[in-house]
């Protein structure tokens, strides 16, 4: 999933995306800042955690096609969560 379709997904506007060496999973887990969410402004960073269908999603039903989003959920961070840098 690339920033836009996460930006259409989430109702946000994002900024910077923090790319962390020390993430393993770069896929599921993306850090950006959040420059506005349904329209209001933002200065604040988030954790993105998205679970993508894969094969045996598909092959039970779960999901139609691989890499279909089934869910999306973020939370504020103030600090990156995999090396501690703090997000300005
Ligand atoms: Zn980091």
């Amino acid at each position: 999933m690339n920033k836009e379709q996460l930006e259409e997904e989430s109702g946000t506007i994002l900024g910077r995306e923090h790319t962390c060496e020390r993430n393993e999973i770069p896929d599921h887990l993306k850090v950006y800042r959040v420059i506005a969410i349904e329209g209001e402004a933002q200065t604040h960073w988030e954790l993105f955690s998205l679970w993508l269908a894969n094969e045996g999603d598909v092959e039970s039903g779960e999901a139609e096609t691989v890499g279909e989003l089934l869910n999306l959920s973020s939370i504020k961070v103030n600090y990156c969560p995999f090396c501690g840098l703090s997000l300005e």
